[in-house]
């Protein structure tokens, strides 16, 4: 039996995080080191390292899951459209970044990352999280 990675811990709850969707199939929360205010991250459920080894089912449908996240940051942070990128070169469970940007500069994961307050972490989800709802 493998080691449940740390975002099957997050998913499950034994790690916290500031969830903003969650699904059958996906669970969608804001990464701790951010570059920008609303950076989140998609993951699907099932342990899969490499975001290409997911079946055509599920990338297609972590896609529109995608899809519904990114157009509720774009409500709730000033951008001019939310990025996507996929690295995984320090977390083996397969994910999206999604990251609201205005100039190129924005997706450079080199740059500093954010720090931010648990309060403003804690807003910046809530607000995500109505913006799904409405
Ligand atoms: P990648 O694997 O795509 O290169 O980077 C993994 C991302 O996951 C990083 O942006 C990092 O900040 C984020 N991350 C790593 N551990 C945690 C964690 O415990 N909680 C949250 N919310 N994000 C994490």
């Amino acid at each position: 039996m493998t080691m449940a990675s740390i975002f099957s811990k997050i998913i499950s709850g034994e790690i916290p995080s500031y969830k903003v969707a969650e699904s059958e199939a996906f669970y969608a929360f804001l990464d701790i080191n951010p570059m920008a205010k609303g950076h989140t991250l998609v993951v699907p459920k099932e342990e899969v390292d490499y975001y290409f080894d997911l079946s055509n089912d599920t990338l297609s449908k972590m896609s529109v899951f995608c899809k519904d996240v990114a157009k509720a940051i774009e409500k709730v942070v000033e951008c001019e459209r939310v990025g996507v990128a996929v690295l995984g070169l320090e977390v083996p469970h397969a994910h999206v970044h999604l990251i609201p940007i205005t100039t190129l500069e924005d997706l450079n994961f080199s740059r500093p990352k954010l720090k931010l307050s648990k309060s403003e972490f804690e807003t910046i989800a809530e607000n995500i999280q109505k913006e799904l709802l409405k």
